[in-house]
């Protein structure tokens, strides 16, 4: 059993999951079977979706079916020759208050019933507990852990380590950091039936960030009850590998049909905004009319169409290095969501440390939520700790950026460079070029064909935080560097005035001279000839710096 990680982009990662029964492909969906009502099959499953995995419970297996099933073996039993997962019904016990079985029993069976990937036997921390009560989920959960080792008989199986603590996220530390002690193959969050209901998506942002920093990273993590595709992006972006649903199911029988951006009540349709080979054949209104039964059913699979292609995309995503970008589109999808993705900003440092750093493809910008990406982070940290400055530099010019990258070699600054070169001979080595540029603030001269500065695309106006940051990230250079003079060519109308502000305010605190320059147009020859002139009377020797 082993876990390989083949491509990555921010936590999400497409890997390889061996299991007794084959090899499986993350992140993963297991559709939840339920034994008793099946509104797909795992036959169909199999045939129609090219389904690798579901997943299956083992104590409302071994109520109903006992034997047969330890006879016949889970995958006959089903009829699914993929990986079958059990969840131990630890969720079921606690809502129906059965205590017809123990830890060691539910390990037993599913050991018995030839189960791939099994679930220990946790107490789930519900929604609103206190926190004593929540604590001994968290302790009792780990004390049954503790116990599988002598519990179990096979190597075979994969075994899951759920992970407690609810929206106590002390607790959901500690349990993380208690349960990656122990040798499990996957390890799972189980997340309060009300975050999904209720779109708790920033309290599941703590939580799962909390869990994925104190677990072993090279292993997969199952997100217990993430049934819907809308947060696929948001779940995947931050870890998760591993989806069960039952959403599709339970969905259908409440007629209500899912897509990217939420769910929709079936009788509310006028046209299906999908292709799958449900809603090709039929519309909302012949679908209506349908017998019950047949008409659950074909939500069912509709749902579950839905389900496995935003899948594809999120891994297609991830593939290209654009996942960011796809998080930023379903975030806007609905407002729970995007205040979620309001959250990633608290995990920024975290987010960069694990993500890669080479990219396939250029980056989007879309607004200040963009700030928080692990690119934009990086570039800060390396300009404010690990840059300096060309030795010999003295003269810092700040040049606006341009609709053109890399920024040197657009007309506006070659304009502008050349004339330097003309008109300062031998002093050049001391001028130092930068460009103030959003996303990224600063950008030196000879870094702006480094990825991703110049690869990039971002969209005007822009917003008063990018304008804020930029700000603030040029102030903290100039704060931090030793330029004898600073000259700023001012585009006024980008940046509302802000970047004047900052350079002003740290200027003044470093006693550094300061010149600005700016006009309704910047790039023209007026206003150019004068920002020249500055440079030129900034280098001679009263100036006491050449
Ligand atoms: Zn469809």
């Amino acid at each position: 059993m082993s876990f390989e990680i083949r491509d990555r982009d921010l936590l999400g990662r497409i890997g390889r999951f061996e299991t007794k029964s084959g090899v499986v492909e993350t992140p993963l969906l297991l559709p939840v079977i339920n034994p008793n009502v099946q509104s797909v099959s795992p036959k169909t499953l199999q045939k129609e979706f090219n389904c690798r995995a579901l997943i299956t419970n083992a104590y409302i297996i071994k109520k109903n079916f006992k034997d047969v099933a330890v006879e016949k073996r889970i995958h006959s039993f089903l009829d699914f020759s993929g990986v079958v997962m059990t969840d131990s019904g630890a969720y079921q016990i606690l809502v129906y208050g059965d205590v017809d079985t123990n830890p060691e029993e539910i390990v037993r069976y599913q050991e018995k019933i030839d189960t791939d990937i099994a679930t220990i036997l946790d107490v789930p921390t519900e929604w609103g507990v206190s926190k004593r009560y929540a604590r001994h989920t968290v302790n009792e959960t780990l004390s049954r852990a503790r116990k599988l080792a002598g519990m179990k008989t096979r190597d075979d199986t994969a075994w899951v380590g759920p992970v407690q603590g609810g929206q106590h996220l002390d607790l959901v530390a500690k349990s993380a950091r208690e349960m990656g002690k122990l040798p499990f193959q996957i390890y799972a969050l189980g997340s309060p039936v009300p975050v999904m209901e209720q779109y708790l998506f920033d309290i599941l942002v703590d939580m799962i960030m909390t869990a994925k920093m104190n677990l072993p990273q090279d292993h997969p993590l199952h997100l217990f009850g993430a049934g819907h595709p809308f947060m696929f992006a948001l779940a995947v972006a931050l870890g998760c590998d591993f989806f069960d649903s039952a959403a599709y199911a339970i969905y259908a029988r409440e007629d209500r049909y899912m897509t990217n951006y939420g769910t929709t009540k079936l009788s509310e349709l006028k046209f299906f905004p999908c292709s799958c080979p449900v809603c090709i054949k039929t519309d909302p209104d012949s679908l209506m009319a349908t017998p019950k039964i047949e008409r659950h059913e074909m939500l069912a699979r509709h749902n579950l169409h839905v389900s496995f292609s935003e899948l594809r995309r999120i891994k297609q995503a991830i593939f290209e290095g654009r996942l960011w970008e796809h998080l930023e589109l379903r975030g806007h999808g609905h407002p729970k969501l995007l205040q979620a993705l309001k959250k990633l900003d608290k995990y920024k440092e975290y987010l960069e440390k694990q993500s890669s750093v080479t990219k396939k493809s250029g980056l989007f910008f879309f607004s200040y939520l963009g700030l928080a990406r692990p690119e934009v982070f990086r570039h800060r940290i390396r300009i404010l700790k690990r840059y300096s400055p060309p030795r010999k530099a003295k003269v810092l010019i700040l040049l606006p950026q341009t609709r053109t990258k890399p920024f040197h070699k657009s007309r506006e600054h070659q304009k502008v460079l050349k004339e330097i070169k003309k008109r300062t001979f031998e002093n050049e080595e001391k001028i130092h070029v930068c460009t103030y540029a959003a996303p990224f603030g600063i950008i030196p001269i000879e870094l702006d064909e480094v990825y991703p500065l110049s690869q990039n695309e971002i969209a005007t106006p822009l917003d008063a935080e990018t304008i804020a940051y930029v700000e603030k990230q040029v102030a903290d250079y100039i704060e931090i560097t030793s330029y004898k003079k600073i000259i700023l060519l001012q585009d006024e109308e980008t940046w509302k005035g802000k970047i004047l502000k900052g350079c002003r305010r740290a200027c003044r605190k470093k006693k550094t001279p300061f010149t600005v320059l700016s006009g309704r147009q910047i790039w023209d020859e007026n206003t150019l000839k004068d920002f020249l002139s500055a440079i030129q009377d900034n280098l001679g020797p009263q100036h006491g710096m050449i």
